[in-house]
């Protein structure tokens, strides 16, 4: 408060500065500005200081709890966020001039992600992506480690497959060969899962999901702690590398976030945990009910106890601070709000069950107010084709489902609907709710 008070006029909500540039005194003062040599925000393709108040949020969010100091670089998109995370060891090693450099990461991930790495990196850059397909099988990502190797990388919950391995264990093994790992846990948020925690290195956020849940616009960040691993010889990387890189690589390539989006996170942000427990509790009903309905072949869930890696999660997945509140008095496990379901049917069944929602949105999109389903296969994940959702786990029947703020009853009864019309029985589709849009409510009312 006491800063807003001395800098900001005693405004309650962090101003957005909408400008460009930074005007300076004198020339001495630029140049010592622009050579770095005294604080700054220079120009906005560098810092702005509405920038500045959602890294300082996020590197705090994701730090807490590690007793390790973090610092944070927003970006214009999750995408951008990941680029700019794994660029800087993608550089030629002088000790080992030519060498074919690769990386390791898990074959669930994001769909974007997968194209960014099997055709921007392994297809155009010749930099070889070696796939992870078992990612809780600790010998597996060791047996593609080499001297060549520049990062090990994991996304935790997957989108959508919700894959989970043992962090701490995939991050001491990237240490024993010191190189770095990066995480990105966009899915869990960092009001229940904190990878710096555990040991990874960078962590990436897609600011545009759950963080910015209302869904304004597009933007992502990268976290890191002090110090990461590397081997790469270049101290200042090493020493803060969220922070290099947004004086220096990301300067040079400009994948900045715009102050507005940063001032429409920040305000999001600060609803984060409340949401997270609400929609994971109710998404935690959700799956409850799909995975006993008799048109659905499996739920993918990781809070349900009969799933797999549910021990594993529950190690790692827990709602931020629980011990302290009130309401529990202790820790308690969260799974988030995104989960995935198989319909008992083919493609088409399964289209003719996504097209029978009625209040779900179907759009690919996820972390906001509003329950959104999409069709992998046909959506997020359809680029990689056949072959790359087999290794990803992306079968055609597979629905994902990011459960929203709406009672748990009114998205079970739209499942159940929509799930009737593999009864055979023709449903007519009258609910005034989905082609009225956002006049709905009004006309309910009336
Ligand atoms: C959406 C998403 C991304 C990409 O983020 P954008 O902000 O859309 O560029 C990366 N990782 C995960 C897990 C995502 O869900």
């Amino acid at each position: 408060m006491q800063e807003a008070l001395d800098f900001n006029q005693g405004s309650i909500i962090e101003p957005i500065y909408l400008t460009t540039s930074q005007a300076y005194r004198d020339s001495d003062e630029m140049e010592a500005a622009l050579g770095y040599r005294i604080p700054t925000w220079c120009y906005s393709r560098i810092a702005n200081p509405t920038m500045y108040y959602l890294e300082g949020v996020l590197a705090l969010l994701d730090g807490y709890g590690s007793e390790v100091e973090t610092s944070c670089i927003a970006t214009s998109s999750g995408m951008a966020a990941i680029q700019s995370a794994v660029d800087p060891f993608l550089v030629a090693d002088p000790k080992n001039p030519g060498a074919r450099m690769n990386f390791v990461a898990t074959t669930q991930v994001y769909g974007g992600t997968y194209q960014q790495f099997s055709m921007r990196k392994d297809l155009e850059r010749q930099v070889e992506w070696r796939k992870v397909v078992h990612s809780t099988d600790l010998s597996e990502w060791e047996s593609l480690i080499d001297e060549n190797t520049r990062f090990l990388y994991g996304e935790m919950p997957s989108n959508p497959g919700l894959a989970f391995f043992d962090l701490a264990e995939v991050a001491d093994l990237a240490h024993k060969y010191g190189i770095p790992l990066i995480i990105d846990a966009t899915v869990a948020t960092p009001a229940l899962l904190r990878p710096i925690e555990h040991g990874a290195d960078i962590v990436i956020q897609s600011v545009t999901k759950s963080l910015a849940t209302s869904g304004f616009g597009i933007s992502g960040a990268v976290i890191s702690r002090m110090n990461i691993v590397s081997k790469i010889d270049n101290p200042a990387m090493k020493a803060d590398f969220a922070s290099y890189l947004k004086l220096l690589p990301n300067r040079d390539n400009g994948p900045n976030i715009s102050p507005m989006s940063a001032a429409l996170a920040i305000n999001d942000i600060r609803t984060l945990r409340m949401r997270m427990d609400h929609m994971s509790r109710s998404t935690m009903k959700v799956a409850q009910f799909l995975a006993q309905h008799k048109h659905v072949e499996r739920v993918e869930y990781l809070g349900l106890e009969n799933h797999p890696l549910h021990q594993l999660a529950s190690r790692y997945m827990y709602l931020v601070d629980a011990e302290y509140d009130e309401q529990y008095g202790k820790s308690v496990n969260r799974y988030g709000h995104l989960m995935s379901f198989l319909v008992k049917g083919d493609a088409k069944q399964t289209r003719d069950v996504f097209d029978a929602f009625t209040r779900i949105w179907r759009a690919t999109d996820l972390g906001r107010i509003k329950s959104v389903a999409t069709i992998p296969a046909i959506s997020t994940h359809s680029q990689q084709g056949e072959e790359g959702r087999k290794l990803a786990g992306i079968p055609s029947n597979l629905i994902r489902l990011c459960v929203g703020v709406e009672h748990p009853d009114d998205i079970i009864h739209d499942l159940d609907q929509a799930l009737a019309v593999l009864d055979g029985k023709k449903i007519k589709v009258t609910a005034p709710e989905y082609s009225a849009g956002g006049a709905s409510s009004a006309r309910l009312r009336k």
